[in-house]
C-alpha cells in the first residue's frame, strides 16, 4: 500500500503569481509542507482540490515602508501623544499596528524607525516573535544631522562621533540602516527642494558600515540632489523621491537601487480638512507628480516595491496597502504590476528570498480574494481567507488577531 500524495490542491478563478507576468485564468497550485510544488493552469486534469474558482489568489502583501509606533490618527491628541510615547505606550501601539497589518494580509513590513527604536526593541525582547505572522524587518531609529528633520524616527548623529561610528555602534543590532538624507515635502511651495542632510563622503562611509555588515540601507530623500548623492553613496532603496527628477529615476534604473514612492500620505494631505485650499491644491499638484515620476520609472525599468509610510498622518496601518496599490494603478501600472510592488519586489527588498511570488520552492503565503482581478482593489477590503504555509487561517486567528500579537511582558504591568 502507498501513502496517499500528501500534496493538497487548490483550484483558484484567478491566479496572480507576484512576478508581474499575467494573470493566470483557471489556475491549480499545490502545497506540500507549506511549500509550493506546483503553480500554473489547471488544464483538463480532474484532481480533488480545494474549490475557491470564482476567486483570485495571490501572494500575501507587504509593506516596504511603515512606522510601528505611530498611528495614522487624525486625530491631534493622538498624534502629538504619541511624540511623547513612552517605551512602554510606544510597544503596545507597534503591537496594535501588527494586528491592523495581519487583519489586512499584510505578512511582512520594513519599519523607518521611530524616536525610541520601540518596533525594534519590541521584536528583540518579545521571545515569540520569530513565530509571528507579520514578519518584521527593524532598523531601530533613523540617522539624521542635528537640528534637522527626523527627531520623531530617530537619533541626531552625537557631537564628536562621526556618522559611520554612530552606524558602527548601532548596525549589529538592525536589520537594515535608516538614513535621513533631507527634509519633508512642502506644501506651501510646490515642489520646494530642502538641503542634502549628509554629504557624500559621510554617507558613503555609513552605507560602508552597513554593508561590511551585510545589511541593506534605505534613505529617506526628496529632491534632486538628496537623491542624486544616495544613489551616489550606493544605497539600496530611495524612500518617497518626491521631485528626484529624471536623471536619478535612470541612475536608479542602471544601478538597480529600488524605489518606494509611499504615495499615500501625499494623496491623504490632499483630502485634509484641516488645511487650506492653497495647500490642498499644492498636494494634489504633489501627488500627480509623483505619479508622473513612478510612470517614467515603469518606463525606465527601476524597481517599485510599495512602501505606505503608515503612520503618517491619515495613513493607517494595513488598510494604507489597498490605497498605495490603487495610487500605482493611477499611475498606469496593471493590477499585475502593482501586485508585484507589494509582494516580490517587497519581498526583495526585505531580503526575504522564498517569500513574494508564488513559484514551485516558495512559501505557500497567499490570500483568496473573491472575484476577478479587475475587482481586486475592493475586494481586498474583505479578504476571504488568508493561508500562511499553506495552512487557511481560521477566522478566529485572523480577527482575534490581539491573542497572537500579546504585549511583550513589560508592558503588562
Ligand atoms: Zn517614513
Amino acid at each position: 500500500m502507498t501513502d496517499p500524495d500528501p500534496t493538497r490542491w487548490i483550484r483558484a478563478g484567478w491566479l496572480i503569481d507576484g512576478t508581474g507576468q499575467p494573470v493566470v485564468r483557471n489556475a491549480l497550485i499545490g502545497v506540500r509542507d507549506g511549500i509550493l510544488v506546483s503553480v500554473g493552469p489547471a488544464g483538463s486534469q480532474s484532481i480533488d482540490a480545494v474549490d475557491v474558482s470564482t476567486s483570485t489568489l495571490l501572494p500575501a502583501l507587504m509593506d516596504a515602508h511603515v512606522h510601528l509606533a505611530f498611528s495614522g490618527s487624525l486625530d491631534e491628541r493622538v498624534r502629538t501623544a504619541q511624540l511623547e510615547y513612552t517605551l512602554e505606550a510606544a510597544e503596545a501601539a507597534v503591537c496594535r499596528h501588527l494586528t491592523d497589518q495581519w487583519r489586512h494580509g499584510v505578512v511582512a513590513v520594513r519599519d523607518g524607525g521611530d524616536r525610541l527604536g520601540a518596533t525594534l526593541h519590541y521584536k528583540q525582547t518579545h521571545e515569540r516573535f520569530k513565530d509571528e505572522p507579520v514578519t518584521v524587518k527593524a532598523g531601530g531609529w533613523a540617522w539624521h544631522v542635528p537640528g534637522r528633520y527626523g527627531r520623531m524616527l530617530g537619533r541626531a548623529v552625537p557631537q564628536g562621533a562621526s556618522p559611520a561610528e554612530a552606524v558602527s555602534a548601532q548596525i549589529d543590532a538592525i536589520d537594515h540602516l535608516k538614513i535621513i538624507q533631507s527634509g519633508v515635502n512642502s506644501i506651501d511651495r510646490f515642489g520646494h527642494a530642502t538641503r542634502p542632510q549628509f554629504d557624500q563622503n559621510t554617507l558613503r562611509a555609513m552605507v560602508g558600515v552597513a554593508h561590511r555588515s551585510g545589511r541593506p540601507v534605505m534613505v529617506h530623500a526628496n529632491g534632486e540632489l538628496p537623491v542624486r548623492l544616495a544613489i551616489a553613496a550606493g544605497c539600496d532603496s530611495i524612500e518617497h523621491g518626491y521631485f528626484m527628477g529624471e536623471e536619478n529615476l535612470r541612475r536608479m534604473a542602471d544601478q538597480g537601487i529600488s524605489w518606494v514612492p509611499t504615495v499615500v500620505p501625499m494623496s491623504r494631505l490632499a483630502e485634509a480638512s484641516s488645511l487650506r485650499p492653497d495647500q490642498i491644491d499644492i498636494a494634489r499638484r504633489t501627488v500627480d507628480h509623483q505619479l508622473d515620476q513612478i510612470r517614467k520609472a515603469v518606463q525606465f525599468g527601476v524597481t517599485i516595491a510599495l512602501g505606505t509610510d503608515a503612520g503618517s498622518q491619515g495613513v493607517d496601518h494595513g488598510a494604507a496597502v489597498r490605497q498605495e496599490l490603487a495610487l500605482l494603478m493611477a499611475a498606469g501600472m496593471r493590477i499585475e504590476q502593482a501586485v508585484r510592488c507589494a509582494t516580490g519586489h517587497a519581498a526583495r527588498l526585505m531580503r526575504l528570498t522564498d517569500r513574494g511570488e508564488l513559484r514551485p520552492g516558495g512559501r505557500a503565503d497567499f490570500l483568496v480574494v473573491d472575484g476577478s482581478p479587475d475587482r481586486l482593489i475592493d475586494g481586498l477590503a474583505h479578504i476571504a481567507s488568508i493561508w500562511i504555509s499553506g495552512r487557511r487561517l481560521s477566522d478566529q486567528e485572523v480577527s482575534s488577531a490581539g491573542s497572537i500579537h500579546p504585549l511583550p511582558p513589560s508592558s503588562s504591568k
